[in-house]
């Protein structure tokens, strides 16, 4: 199954794109994950992403749909993938189109004041990618998958998130009437707990596991 998840940052994209990733058996591809790593690791991508990043802006097309399509080309991605982050705007949208055939578009919906809240209160784990919220974490340095040290993302400070919100509503939100023109966008609540909203993906894209 080739899918996208689709949704404001911190609508649980990420999370929800890891479980059923491993449910359908199927690469979880985060452009945000790989914009990190190439970050740590200083390649020029990472350098070319960072002022970006750092201000909540989008990084330009003309480097993550190469990027992207790269990524898509590997083996791993033959029988399906689940892009998380990708498309971020309309041009993002009919340049995949170009490359790869959807099966479906997930968009998970959830209220702006719901994600401020989310968002100052996530860590992230550099080891292995894993996202918690502080109010769920017996430790809030300590990652509770592989026992990695946990940090706050830069861009989940309070004026970077604010861009962020800004580029959603402005660049993002349009991507899911592009779907929903082609037929193939499934709308899910996020505002509800993790495995309710697992439960809807699941249910909107008709798998029984
Ligand atoms: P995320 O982890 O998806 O919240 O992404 C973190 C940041 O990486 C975003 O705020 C953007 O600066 C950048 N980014 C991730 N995906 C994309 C994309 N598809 N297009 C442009 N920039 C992106």
């Amino acid at each position: 199954m080739k899918l996208v998840f689709l949704g404001p940052p911190g609508a649980g994209k990420g999370t929800q794109a890891e479980v059923i990733g491993r449910a359908l058996n199927i690469p979880h591809i985060s452009t945000g994950d790989m914009f990190r790593k190439a970050m740590r690791e200083g390649t020029p991508t990472g350098l070319k992403a960072k002022a970006y990043i750092d201000q909540g802006q989008l990084v330009p097309d003309s480097v993550t749909i190469d990027m992207v399509k790269e990524r898509l080309s590997e083996d791993d991605c033959k029988n399906g993938y689940l892009l998380d982050g990708f498309p971020r705007d309309v041009h993002q949208a009919e340049a995949l189109a170009g490359f790869s055939q959807l099966d479906a578009a997930v968009n998970i919906a959830v209220a702006d004041e719901k994600l401020i809240a989310r968002l100052s209160g996530r860590r992230f784990c550099p080891k292995c990618s894993g996202t918690f919220h502080i109010s769920a974490l017996a430790d809030a340095k300590v990652c509770p998958n592989c026992g990695g040290e946990l940090v706050q993302r830069q861009d989940d400070n309070p004026a970077t998130i604010a861009n962020r919100l800004n580029v959603y509503h402005t660049q993002t939100s349009p991507v899911t009437a592009f779907y929903a023109q082609k037929g193939i966008l499934k709308e899910v609540d996020g505002d509800q707990p993790m495995e309710g909203v697992t439960a809807a993906i699941l249910k909107a894209l008709a798998v029984n596991l």
